[in-house]
């Protein structure tokens, strides 16, 4: 064998990504370079239990072998056609998810930013031609505290500051307003909505899971008014929550439901609005489009990855691991933890404020062996491949328990 270059070690790839990149994050310095499952190896050969998941988009695990082999073999034959032309993995993909999740219509896109942005625009298209809402003057009702993408429009409607600060003008036709409060949204339905969007359990604000019967009320408010309910399973969905998608828990179905990040299982960015005939069947030729929404690779690399969480029972794992572990974290009765909540395998565990921030226990967590991420100061958020096992379930907790143990003293 010849001999290898030597390869750049952890300091000069930071170096590199300092000087070159640009600094809109602030991750962890731990530099990474093959995965396995729940596994992932840093460039000095620290392994590490991944309890991010790349924000849930590897629900089935880093480099699922499966998804592999049918993202290379599609690879070899063909990966981008554009729109223009039909191709042999787009109409096998639509029925397959459609059928998966009960929906009428399917419109790819790549990120959940796009998907997000796409449902936007169909619902203020349905609003004008179905519900006849004077043009430019349709509204959309969300959430305090969400996290939907980083669009210029999306940020239009976000709460959290950093996300919006020095990025105006922004887009008009929004209304905000508490979240898990049905009797706020009822108030803020007015004759030009057109729709309201909201998480299932909201992700990037620390897991916060609503009410029991929210979204019940929410889709009861809809249909008395004739809004359009947009869920954002982007995070929630795909087995993430023990359920395909999140809204199974409270048995509604959405009007149009945005499902990305795990539909690639992390291979590659795709997305999709899955939709009943009212709310996509308004769009028409020319009105919309993607030159890489819906080409093959991205195809097959989505029915391989849906394919391989059915199949591989991840969702039925999610729930019952899931429950093992949120029962664990909780039965461990750490100091200076103010709680454990979480459903599936999406969990937080909120600190005490008083013990300075979570950023301190994710870096303590790392040399533990564990990768998670703080999220809103407080939270740690705990998010594993959905094909973790109940013996991975505890030793996250053996590895939680040292490291809160001993800081939070
Ligand atoms: C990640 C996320 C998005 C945005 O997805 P991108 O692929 O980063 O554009 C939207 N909504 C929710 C709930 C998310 O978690």
């Amino acid at each position: 064998m010849p001999n290898a270059a030597p390869r750049p070690d952890a300091a000069t790839l930071i170096a590199l990504e300092e000087r070159f990149g640009a600094r809109n994050y602030a991750p962890l310095d731990v530099v990474l370079t093959r995965g396995e499952g729940v596994w992932v190896w840093d460039v000095e050969g620290h392994r590490y239990l991944d309890c991010l998941a790349a924000y849930s988009a590897v629900n089935q695990g880093h480099c699922h072998p499966r998804i592999m082999a049918a993202l290379v073999e599609q690879a070899r034959r063909l990966c981008l056609t554009g729109r223009a032309f039909r191709n042999d993995q787009l109409g096998p993909f639509y029925e397959e998810i459609a059928s998966l999740t009960h929906s009428h219509r399917v419109l790819p896109m790549n990120s959940g930013a796009e998907a997000v942005e796409s449902a936007l625009k169909v619902a203020r298209k349905w609003g004008y031609t179905h519900k006849r809402v004077p043009e430019d003057r349709a509204e959309i009702v969300v959430c305090a505290d969400n996290f939907h993408g980083r669009t210029l429009s999306i940020v239009s409607f976000s709460t959290d500051d950093d996300s919006r600060r020095q990025f105006g003008p922004f887009t008009p036709g929004f209304r905000v307003v508490p979240y898990g409060d049905a009797a706020a949204m009822e108030a803020a339905i007015g004759p030009h909505t057109v729709a309201v969007l909201l998480e299932p359990i909201q992700g990037e604000a620390g897991v916060i899971i609503p009410p029991d019967g929210y979204l019940r009320d929410v889709r009861r408010l809809c249909d008395a008014h004739d809004v359009l309910m947009i869920l954002d399973e982007i995070q929630t969905g795909l087995g993430r929550t023990g359920r395909l998608l999140a809204e199974e828990h409270e048995g509604v179905v959405a009007d149009m439901t945005l499902v990305g990040k795990a539909l690639s299982g992390g291979f590659y960015p795709v997305s999709a609005v899955l939709s009943n005939n009212a709310a996509l069947g308004t769009l028409r030729p020319g009105e919309h489009g993607s030159t890489f929404g819906g080409n093959p690779l991205a195809c097959a690399v989505a029915r391989a990855a849906l394919r391989v969480l059915v199949e591989e029972d991840m969702i039925g794992n999610a729930d019952r691991v899931g429950r093992h572990l949120l029962g664990a974290l909780r039965a461990a009765n750490l100091p200076g933890v103010r709680e454990v909540r979480g459903r599936g395998l999406m969990l937080a565990v909120e600190l005490d404020p008083r013990l300075g921030g979570a950023r301190r226990y994710t870096e303590a967590l790392r040399h533990a062996g564990l990768l998670c991420k703080d999220t809103h100061v407080h939270t740690i958020r705990l998010s594993p491949p959905l094909v973790l096992t109940m013996a991975e379930a505890d030793w996250i907790v053996e590895r939680v328990g040292e490291v809160v143990r001993g800081l939070g003293k």
